[in-house]
């Protein structure tokens, strides 16, 4: 029996502009709907299927492979029926009528828009369709109201009260490969190229691909340009091309706009780069290949995370106003439906009448930081730059442990906003070593160039502690007059910098040095923050790898998968990936894994698996999960332990997980990073005794922590911090698992089962 505040039966639609992570919803949707015990539904092509009684019920195996799927396999529209009030009673009928009274509305302000409107109507459709004897009294007061929720489904970022809709970081890897790999041939043909990118209103996504990619002009709706941008933009490519750049690249918002308001076309961008710098200049305007394709990992997260509490939010009697779910940084967040669709009005309304203020001051604060941040970044060549140093403080930047994709955008970002502040840059190669040998070379703006794409670590990058040679690198810092030290790395680094820290009693000139710690490690074990520079590559590497792994055995044979991920004692790749990769389970080193694990899994199976079409399921488990069961051995266990038509292979992913050109969000993250060493650098040189400063990203900010802080959480025995916060990740999951199912659900899966996969 269901409380009266809470939906019985639950149904969920996509609307609007297709998002990929709309299908990764959907499946989270429907599995966790079956965990309340409620009957859900998919409504097919948005509020149309609505009217037309496309409407269908939907159960856990209907989201099997569901996960990878881009676009939406129920199908999206515009309804211009809906948008009257005879279309929508006639939705209410169809709702009514199959006892659905929840709503999770999957898609864009207009389609949040419109399910308020429904809702609203609710009761006074339902009571005309009593009145037309369409349906019984007892049905109309057994649903007496619409509860909805509303996740945003859109690769344009244009979502207030979200800090990412579901499917921009898809667009953003689409647009990044494209940039990246245009770059190269047009620097083997030093040509220029304008790539108009999607975005509507919006320009996140042409300000994020420009800022990550290293490009040399923006233009987007938030930042119109002056009268005379031709020769402004056009002066600026060419002191790139003075410095030695042998190729340029705009970025250009679909929705451009000059300051009196005038569109500005990829054709005019040409032909002022052309006309004016005789330069051989080609346009690529990447249209819909943007929002095509398997959703990224961090899409795959959104949805998962905002999919489950979508409907967690619904059954929640407390919660009585639509909400809508979505995220910051890596942490679900909720507001109001309709206080995110006036915001969005507002602003729509604030980019007609030309006030970019008001939109700017309402976007993210990194919003803003961001566009500083290209304008900075973009002045390659601005005779500021190129001022005589001597007389400037001095920062020394380096890395510390093992490579991340990531710390090469890092150090393009740093180097060049501290050039542009006027210090001067010294990079070390190769660790806390390097300095103490004086491996060490100035850095001027173009030593950085062409950075950011690039995977691995240019600098050099070693897992050396100080130790026996802390007194050769208090002198290298003399001799070189280092101010301040900017490392990015591991658990090394961190260990490193308390070495130093502890180091300050003897030597004097340790007091007066600041150093500036950054997390760059795809292990992401590292306490004070929530993310580290590379997990986001070393994610997306995984799913790569399981989606194929998942489908090579298709309709094949029973089989289980055991794929072994890095991260040495630390779990969070491995839940985390096992949350993205739709996998059965996990093994983590911090859960002491014992046989009993392994055989509640073993005795399901036996169970589960006992239809006769193939099925496969998937584990995820870290390097060093268990010495007792390492993955050899946990293979015998399932091979040997379940029936003789189940095998069980293994895939250790090693460094591949590692490999590779940083994704979007690493970039974002090391640009992020970037800012707020060169912030955190400036306070320290403030003070008469500087901190040693540990950085961090919490909800989407910054935060500083002092190392002497950080190290009491710091777990030396099993590299990874005390307190894990993904550890709660783990009720997602789980939420997520066959496991969950209840019995009854067990066996009508059983009865059901096709050829389709768990997942
Ligand atoms: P998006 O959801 O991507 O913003 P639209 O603005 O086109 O896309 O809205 C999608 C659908 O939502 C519309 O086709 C319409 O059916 C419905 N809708 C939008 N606004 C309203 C409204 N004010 N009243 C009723 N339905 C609406």
């Amino acid at each position: 029996m269901s409380l009266s505040g809470v939906p019985h039966n639950l149904a969920v639609l996509t609307s609007g502009g297709d998002s990929p992570g709309m299908n990764a919803a959907i499946r989270a949707v429907i599995r966790t709907a079956h965990h309340y015990k409620m009957k859900s539904y998919v409504i097919r092509d948005g509020y149309n299927g609505m009217i037309n009684d496309n409407i269908e019920e939907f159960t856990w195996e209907d989201c099997g492979n569901l996960l990878q799927e881009g676009g939406t396999v129920i199908g999206t529209a515009r309804s211009s029926r809906f948008r009257e009030k005879d279309g929508r009673k006639q939705a209410v009928y169809n709702l009514i009528s199959r006892g659905i009274d929840g709503l999770v509305v999957i898609g864009g302000d207009g389609s949040l828009m419109g399910a308020n409107v429904l809702s609203t109507e609710w009761k006074e459709h339902v009571d005309t369709l009593v009145s037309e004897g369409k349906i019984t009294e007892d049905v109309a007061n057994s649903r007496e109201k619409l509860h909805f929720v509303g996740l945003s489904g859109s690769i344009d970022n244009d979502m207030y009260g979200t800090d990412n809709t579901l499917g921009a970081d898809t667009a953003l890897h689409r647009i990044c490969d494209a940039i990246d790999q245009i770059a190269t041939t047009a620097s083997s043909h030093k040509r220029a190229f304008v790539m108009e990118v999607m975005g509507r209103n919006c320009g996140y996504l042409a300000l994020i691909s420009a800022v990550v990619t290293g490009a040399d002009w923006l233009i987007i709706p938030e930042d119109p340009p002056g009268e005379n941008w031709e020769e402004v933009m056009c002066e600026v490519l060419q002191k790139g091309r003075d410095h030695g750049k042998r190729c340029s690249i705009v970025v250009l918002s679909e929705g451009a706009k000059d300051i009196n308001g005038k569109h500005i076309s990829s054709d005019d961008v040409k032909n002022a780069i052309h006309n004016r710098l005789g330069l051989d200049t080609r346009i690529t305007i990447l249209g819909h290949i943007q929002r095509g394709g398997s959703p990224s990992a961090y899409d795959r997260y959104l949805a998962t995370l905002t999919g489950i509490e979508a409907v967690k939010t619904l059954m929640n009697p407390l919660i009585e106003e639509p909400q809508l779910i979505g995220m910051t940084g890596l942490q679900v967040t909720s507001i109001p439906v309709m206080q995110a669709v006036q915001e969005n009005i507002k602003m729509s309304k604030a980019a007609q009448q030309g006030d970019f203020k008001y939109i700017l001051d309402r976007k993210h604060p990194s919003f803003k930081q961001f566009l500083e941040l290209f304008n900075t970044l973009k002045l390659a060549s601005q005779p500021v730059f190129e001022t005589n140093h001597e007389d400037k403080p001095v920062v020394a930047i380096t890395s510390v442990g093992a490579p991340a994709p990531g710390m090469n955008a890092f150090f393009r970002a740093t180097t060049r906003l501290l050039l542009s502040k006027g210090y001067r840059v010294l990079a070390i190669r190769g660790g806390f070593t390097g300095l103490a040998e004086e491996n060490i070379e100035e850095f001027n703006w173009m030593s950085v160039n062409g950075w950011a794409p690039i995977g691995g670590c240019i600098l050099g990058t070693n897992r050396d502690i100080p130790k026996d040679n802390i007194r050769t690198i208090v002198q290298s810092i003399n001799k070189y007059n280092i101010k301040s030290l900017i490392i990015v790395g591991g658990f090394e680094a961190y260990h490193g910098v308390a070495e130093l820290y502890r180091a300050k009693e003897i030597y004097e000139d340790l007091k007066k040095l600041s150093i500036v710690v950054v997390p760059a490690t795809i292990s992401n074990n590292l306490p004070a923050t929530e993310i580290s520079i590379g997990i986001d590559k070393a994610l997306n590497n995984m799913i790569d790898a399981t989606d194929k792994i998942k489908q090579s055995s298709i309709g094949y044979c029973n089989r289980i998968f055991l794929v072994q991920v890095m991260g040495g004692y630390c779990g969070f790749q491995a839940l985390l990936g096992a949350l993205i990769s739709g996998a059965e389970g996990y093994f983590l080193h911090e859960d002491d894994i014992r046989l009993t694990n392994i055989m509640d899994y073993i005795n399901q199976f036996n169970y589960r698996f006992s239809s006769k079409n193939p099925k496969l399921s998937l584990f995820v488990l870290n390097e060093k999960t268990s010495e007792s069961y390492p993955l050899h051995v946990m293979q015998n266990i399932f091979d040997r332990e379940t029936d003789s038509s189940i095998s069980a292979r293994t895939s250790e992913l090693g460094s591949i997980q590692q490999g590779g050109n940083p994704t979007p969000f690493d970039r974002i993250v090391s640009a992020t990073f970037a800012i707020g060493a060169v912030d955190a650098l400036e306070i320290n040189l403030k003070q008469s005794t500087p901190e040693y400063t540990v950085l961090g990203i919490r909800k989407g900010n910054i935060f500083y922590s002092s190392i002497k802080s950080v190290v009491p959480q710091m777990d030396f025995k099993y590299r990874r911090p005390v307190d894990e916060w993904w550890m709660k990740l783990k009720s997602y999951t789980n939420l997520m698992s066959y496991k969950n199912l209840n019995e009854e659900k067990r066996k009508d899966y059983l009865r059901n089962s096709n050829s389709r996969d768990f997942f």
